[in-house]
């Protein structure tokens, strides 16, 4: 199927509507293997949070549309089950091959629609690339087992792709988030359609554009726009949708669980956290510092896995906040293409109105500001850019300590022992990703077992790999993505008995 494809060619500088410089890309919904552009059809401006220029016009899926593309992964599942893992896996790698080749031009858009900076874009298609070759890989080990039966019978356990996928991703990551749900499916055999984020359109079509262009049947993959309800009520009641995998906020997760279970549809759903940290005052706070700052600020702190609550100990609180501080307020903000600033904006006007939303509530309730706390810092006066924000002292009841912020603001309290620690931590009904800073090796132990959380990183901020499993409990969702774990969330099992 995919060998004797099309190889694919180097790619053509493509033209939008209203071109802005590098935004070289082409805003098209992807049906059954057309590109379909705004003709008849309701459309949504894409705009550069840095600047608040219009980058371009997205065409927007109507009902017919979702039909089409329904259709095709029907079609795509017959074609795509019975391709072999080698076949699979030569399109995932291909179109890894196709992501570094292009990665210069396919960041510079993802920086342009979403804002982080040229290094972040970089790094976060680099990890697609990596986890597209895992799953290449992986696709050829999707191994069921033999049970022990006696002679003359034999009882297998299979691993199936679980059916068409229907995929919803946040703006967040555009290039990485749409790459883990493309990947993961065509690596089980699933087909696909994926709704990627209105507001960053075109990182998740070009990544489409290097899986079609590795020889993805046409069929497998579709890739639509709408108003984000509408298109997943549409898939989801479809009885073609056999799951359903969201990435986005907790309230419209548990809302598509909802619809999902009308048609008991599988659902893998990573739901975003209040990520703590605990620092013990044992902790080498330089190199602690290192880590956390940065961290904290990548993507102007609109990761899911964000550290947001830090729970210091008494002993060095006090040279923690005003350190962490210090370092905050050095970072440079601006446009992402800027290759000397290390926080872009925002990604949309809504999230600096958030932000500033929840500091006047803490400061209302005692906290108080040791860096940042105010909008600007921005190359222009129209883009979305809020301050590398400090608070320190931050009450239990503030907002902010309770909602999970999705903004550069990192929220400061003191504890006492690790008993008060552990209670801090899983206080509230999120469980994605938790930081401990210790160098003592017993606590580094207990920490590990008693936080409540998909992701424990103990003295590093590393908790992602295209090998690991990436995804929250309590309320944070449930499912893992990446990682042999990502491939069977995509499966389902059937026993076979025989004598
Ligand atoms: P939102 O909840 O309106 O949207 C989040 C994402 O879900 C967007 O990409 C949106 O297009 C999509 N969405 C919304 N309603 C949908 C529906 N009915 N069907 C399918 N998709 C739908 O919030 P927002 O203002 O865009 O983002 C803010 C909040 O979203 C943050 O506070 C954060 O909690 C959450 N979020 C989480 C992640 C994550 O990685 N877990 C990523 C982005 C946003």
């Amino acid at each position: 199927m995919a060998r004797g494809r099309r190889r694919a060619a180097p790619p053509k500088p493509r033209r939008n509507i209203a071109l802005a410089k590098g935004y070289d890309t082409d805003l098209k919904l992807h049906i059954d293997g057309e590109w379909i552009g705004a003709e008849g059809r309701d459309t949504h401006k894409v705009v550069n949070p840095a600047t608040g220029e219009v980058l371009g016009e997205l065409p927007l899926a109507n009902a017919a549309d979702l039909d089409r593309a329904l259709d095709a992964a029907a079609r795509g599942f017959a074609i795509w089950r019975r391709a072999s893992a080698e076949e699979r896996g030569a399109v995932l790698s291909g179109a890894a091959r196709l992501l570094r080749e292009r990665a210069d031009r396919i960041a510079t858009i993802a920086t342009l629609e979403e804002g982080k900076t040229l290094p972040e874009a970089r790094g976060e298609l680099m990890m697609a690339a990596g986890l597209f070759d895992f799953y290449a890989a992986e696709a050829k080990r999707a191994y069921g087992r033999v049970l022990v039966r006696p002679t003359g019978q034999l009882s297998r356990v299979m691993k199936e792709p679980v059916g068409p996928v229907a995929a919803f991703c946040p703006w967040n990551f555009p290039i990485g988030n749409p790459g883990r749900k493309l990947g993961a499916a065509i690596g089980a055999g699933c087909s696909i359609i994926v709704k990627p984020p209105e507001e960053a359109p075109g990182s998740a079509i070009e990544v489409l554009r290097c899986l079609l262009d590795a020889g993805l049947p046409k069929e497998v993959a579709s890739m639509v726009f709408g108003v984000p309800d509408a298109v997943s009520r549409h898939l989801i009641a479809s009885p073609v949708t056999r799951k359903v995998s969201f990435t986005g906020s907790i309230a419209v997760g548990k809302h598509l669980m909802r619809l999902a279970a009308d048609g008991a549809k599988r659902t893998t759903m990573e739901l975003g956290g209040h990520g703590p940290v605990l620092v013990f005052d044992d902790a080498d706070l330089d190199r602690t510092l290192d880590m956390l700052v940065p961290h904290k600020f990548r993507n102007s702190g609109q990761v899911c896995v964000s550290p947001t609550r830090f729970y210091v100990q008494e002993g060095i609180y006090a040279r923690f906040v005003k350190e962490f501080a210090a370092r905050a307020a050095t970072i440079r903000t601006g446009d992402g293409l800027d290759a000397s600033v290390n926080m872009g904006p925002m990604a949309n006007p809504r999230r600096p109105e958030a932000i500033e939303a929840f500091v006047a509530d803490a400061v209302r309730t005692g906290a108080r500001i040791a860096a940042g706390g105010e909008r600007g810092g921005g190359s222009s006066d129209n883009g979305f850019f809020f301050r590398p924000t400090v608070l320190a002292d931050v009450p239990l009841d503030a907002r902010v300590m309770n909602e999970e912020p999705f903004g550069p603001i990192a929220l400061m309290r003191p504890f006492r022992d690790f008993d008060e620690a552990i209670e801090q931590a899983n206080r509230l009904p999120y469980g994605l990703a938790a930081y401990c800073f210790t160098e003592n090796g017993r606590r580094a132990l207990l920490l590990g077992d008693a936080i409540e959380s998909g992701m424990v990183g103990i003295n590093t901020v590393a908790i992602g790999g295209a090998d690991s499993p990436f995804g929250g409990v309590k309320d944070s969702g449930h499912g893992s993505e990446d990682g042999p774990e990502g491939l069977e969330a995509c499966m389902v099992i059937k026993t076979i008995h025989q004598a």
